[in-house]
């Protein structure tokens, strides 16, 4: 004998409608192919920087009372970094042109960041040309820094993105000019010894105290033609190819935008 069904075929199509509407905008908020997204548009959530010092057993990369370059070196030529210091933050360096991105002279595999950020308070560009820098983990994945505040673009390009791969889970940008914050736990890929992929990065993002990305797997490199992880890579903004399969550099862009950052630090895991 059929046993009658605790559901009408109305409630039976209801459910599968909606199970079928959240797997696809889950399917649309991250793309593997350098797609460019524009929906569902990432809600706006009012929140304040979270504005935490360096515990004590953090490596200060910048900041508490460590107000100079000397963590850091000009990506590619090795020169020493010549962003602008001002009281207890650094700036992209737009009065000599292109500076050019920096990183960290050390390396470093899976960490816990803290950096603060502030976009130009005079607007002066639109969408990716308004506050635009980045946060590259490993030399190679970026979390974008942009301002977000009233400027639509592409959603997995706003701040708190992982570029071109997720958007943030929710918009909590402050106005241009505003101090923001970023915390961050990053784990780094994993190769063997045969130099192939055994683990990939993995990443979870605070943006001024507020959740914008849940321990999301990274697909691969920004800026190459399809994310791939490769045990011999060329990094951003760098010339030529090297060992990517151990510990990294951390480096910030110059995209040629006025963005600042002070209180940078982590923990390494
Ligand atoms: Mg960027």
């Amino acid at each position: 004998m059929k046993r009658a069904s605790r559901f009408s075929p109305k409630q039976v199509f209801a459910v599968s409608a909606f199970i079928a509407a959240t797997l696809s905008s889950a399917a649309l908020a991250q793309t593997r192919n350098n797609e460019q997204i524009v929906e569902p548009v990432p809600r706006l959530v009012q929140s304040e920087a979270v504005l935490t010092p360096a515990p004590s057993d953090a490596v200060v990369l910048f900041g508490g009372g460590q107000n100079d370059l000397s963590q850091w070196h000009t990506v590619g030529s090795q020169e020493p970094a010549t962003w602008l210091l001002f009281n207890d933050s650094m700036t992209v360096n737009r009065a000599l042109g292109a500076a050019g991105s920096i990183a960290t002279k050390r390396a470093f595999r899976d960490i816990q960041l803290h950096i603060e950020w502030s976009t130009n308070p005079v607007i002066d560009g639109e969408q990716q040309l308004r506050g635009n820098s980045g946060i590259f983990l490993h030399s190679q994945f970026e979390l974008q820094v942009l301002d977000s505040w009233q400027n639509p673009t592409y959603v997995n390009g706003q701040a708190g993105s992982i570029y071109l791969q997720y958007p943030p889970l929710v918009n909590a940008s402050r106005p241009p000019g505003e101090w923001q914050s970023y915390d961050i736990t990053f784990e780094a890929p994993r190769f063997n010894a045969a130099g192939e992929l055994e683990r990939p990065a993995f990443i979870t993002v605070f943006h001024n105290g507020v959740l914008v990305q849940n321990r999301s797997e990274i697909f691969g490199a920004t800026y190459t033609a399809q994310p791939s992880y490769e045990a011999t890579c060329t990094p951003y903004a760098h010339a030529e190819a090297i060992d990517c399969s151990g510990a990294m550099p951390l480096l910030l862009q110059d995209h040629g935008q006025v963005v600042s950052y002070r209180n940078i630090w982590l923990r390494e895991l």
